[in-house]
């Protein structure tokens, strides 16, 4: 079977994590800054918190950003659960946004069309969660218009999209976003087995997190609320909790980084592949790039032109080939959960109707040669034969 992502751990990687292991510490020591650096430079951002998972990264930087009760987040359907829940996670409201057929990411039309009406009716959202599905940015620079136009912050979830770039500027570089966040899951860009983190250029926010991240306790002696009654001293001044990275994760993250360029080059060749061996398919549609974005390929989501039984069968024709095929994403908002806030069919069209017909093709940096022509045999043949 070979699955739509996987890590790939060298015996660097593990020498890395094999050093921690011999040290002092294994969580609160010196790799976790040191990672949190690493990323920081290579995203030209000024601040960079590590947390446990990209969900925590999600859940501190809505909190960071004040959302709570009577608070509104808007993301889009297509994306993972943890994109809204992190909303929900604070007692906020969320609401959806629909994407562009091309790009499946965040419509900036879509976007504008709703804050006019949601200005109308006094509803306007606090933060704006965009998405770069896949690995492609979205086109941050008009959704950073749109937020000064309306006030409204900006979350990019860069979880699928480090190493990516627009206009020029690396992902998570937050020129036009609060804050940006990334996953280290095994099957994201690169593993730490699991792990996250918020980048941002604001002092306040980065401070904020890192508190958060840690019961929002703070030792630094200027923000002490009260006099401090000895060297033992530190204060709580909100509600945290324990969503640190362990020495462990940032070492293996810091190792994987320094493998970033091979790794999204690595993608890059697949695509390549792929986009000349389907080309010629009338039947499936192939993922695009936008000129002024170059992805980090975390995903390769075909679709499948027509009806959704088609789909359905080549889904189960490539899973008994072998293929680990996924389909990314089923629309968040037709959840159960989501369902029970209100949320149905028919809400969001361009998401329902991607999720109808995509399906995710391995790609991850390990695959061989043999690999990439095996999964072009596979679909080839498939498509052939049932579309
Ligand atoms: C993976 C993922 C997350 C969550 O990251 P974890 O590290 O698994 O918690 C959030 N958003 C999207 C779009 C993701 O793909």
């Amino acid at each position: 079977m070979i699955p739509y992502g996987r890590q790939d751990i060298s015996d660097a990687d593990i020498e890395a994590v094999v050093e921690v292991l011999r040290s002092d510490w294994l969580t609160q020591g010196p790799a976790v800054p040191a990672f949190e650096q690493a990323v920081a430079e290579r995203c030209r951002v000024g601040f960079a918190v590590a947390v446990n998972s990209g969900t925590s990264a999600l859940e501190v930087a809505c909190q960071a950003l004040g959302l709570g009760p009577g608070k509104r987040l808007w993301t889009v359907p297509n994306t993972f659960v943890a994109s809204a829940n992190c909303a929900r996670r604070c007692g906020a409201d969320v609401d959806f946004v629909d994407i562009a057929p091309d790009t499946r990411n965040l419509s900036p039309e879509a976007l504008s069309k709703k804050l006019r009406e949601a200005e109308k009716n006094n509803a306007l959202p606090d933060v704006v969660v965009a998405v770069h599905f896949a690995g492609h940015s979205c086109d941050m620079e008009l959704i950073a218009e749109l937020a000064g136009t309306y006030g409204f912050r900006v979350i990019e979830d860069a979880t699928h999209a480090l190493g990516g770039t627009y206009k020029d500027a690396p992902v998570g570089s937050c020129r036009w976003s609060d804050i940006a966040v990334f996953s280290f899951h095994p099957v994201k860009i690169i593993a730490a087995g699991e792990g996250g983190m918020a980048l941002t250029n604001d002092a306040g926010l980065a401070e904020n997190m890192r508190m958060r991240r840690n019961h929002g306790i703070t030792k630094d002696a200027n923000r002490m609320k009260r006099p401090d009654d000895g060297p033992w001293y530190y204060e709580q001044h909100f509600l945290g909790a324990n969503y640190r990275l362990t020495d462990l994760q940032a070492a293996l993250g810091r190792s994987q980084l320094q493998r970033l360029d091979a790794f999204l080059d690595r993608r890059r060749a697949i695509v390549k592949a792929y986009h000349a061996a389907f080309a010629g398919i009338d039947a499936i549609t192939l993922p695009v790039e936008r000129p002024d974005t170059a992805s980090a390929w975390h995903l390769y989501a075909i679709h499948v032109n027509g009806t959704s039984e088609k789909r359905r069968a080549l889904f189960e024709r490539l899973q008994a080939d072998g293929l680990g095929v996924q389909v990314h994403y089923l629309p968040v908002h037709l959840q159960p959960y989501y369902r029970e806030l209100g949320f149905g069919e028919g809400d969001f069209p361009a998401a329902e109707d991607h999720a109808a017909r995509a399906i995710s093709l391995p790609i991850f940096p390990a695959m061989t040669d043999d690999d990439i022509q095996t999964v072009v045999a596979i679909t080839t043949k498939a498509c052939a034969d049932l579309l």
